[in-house]
């Protein structure tokens, strides 16, 4: 499987990357991540990267696009892969195609997970993950057992900056205008299956584990 899971900021992609890499053996790749990893180390990517992360933009293509590809060339990825928060232009979605039709591993599926605006901001507003390993909680949702410390490593839950409510109104925006023409972009391709993220989330795994393997969700 490879795959690319799109959605608006706060429909779940994270988590349900996470769950569906775990159970096929996938490389969960989130550019997000990338990008938050090579901020807290310091790194020329993370430095160009941090200002247009905190005003709720895109960090330009070519960043983006070199962070794929680095990481698409390791082994681990031959296996199959989940990409999550990549592509988010169109400019971005060809430079992935350029990559994997180079190494002739095209994309097997792209799953759309839907949510409506008023929930993707009650959802992202709530959301905490752990500084440590990356888990991911809810206040309301999916709440630690001790508020703050996460229930895997007790690592400490923070809320990321770019979750707060006006950053997330300009994320929305951002990805209506840069990143929904992907959703025409892989229709027209015959790569497209529609999953409704405002279900609980256990319909919402059971549905993109259908929509990934090809079938109609
Ligand atoms: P995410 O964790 O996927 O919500 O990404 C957090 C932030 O990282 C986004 O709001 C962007 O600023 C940046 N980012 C992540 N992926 C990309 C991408 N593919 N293209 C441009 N910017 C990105």
């Amino acid at each position: 499987m490879r795959l690319v899971f799109l959605g608006p900021p706060g429909a779940g992609k994270g988590t349900q990357a996470k769950l569906l890499a775990k159970e096929e053996g996938l490389v969960h790749l989130s550019t997000g991540d990338l990008l938050r990893t090579a901020i807290a180390r310091g790194t020329p990517t993370g430095l160009k990267a941090k200002s247009f992360m905190d005003a709720g933009g895109l960090v330009p293509d070519e960043v983006v696009d070199v962070l794929i590809e680095e990481r698409l060339r390791e082994p681990d990825a031959r296996a199959g892969f989940i990409l999550d928060g990549y592509p988010r232009t169109l400019a971005q979605a060809t430079a992935l195609a350029r990559m994997l039709a180079a190494a002739r591993t095209p994309l097997t599926r792209v799953v759309l997970i839907e949510v409506q605006d008023e929930r993707l901001v009650a959802r992202s507003s709530g959301r905490r993950s752990c500084a440590s390993c990356g888990a991911i909680y809810h206040v309301s949702s999916k709440p630690p057992r001790r508020e703050g410390v996460c229930d895997g490593c007790g690592g400490r839950l923070d809320q990321r900056a770019d979750d707060r409510e006006e950053v997330l109104r300009e994320r929305l925006r951002v990805y209506r205008e840069k990143t929904a023409p992907l959703v025409a972009h892989y229709g027209a391709q015959g790569l497209l299956a529609r999953v409704n993220g405002d279900l609980p989330i256990g319909d919402v795994t059971r549905a993109v584990r259908l929509a990934s393997r090809g079938a109609a969700a």
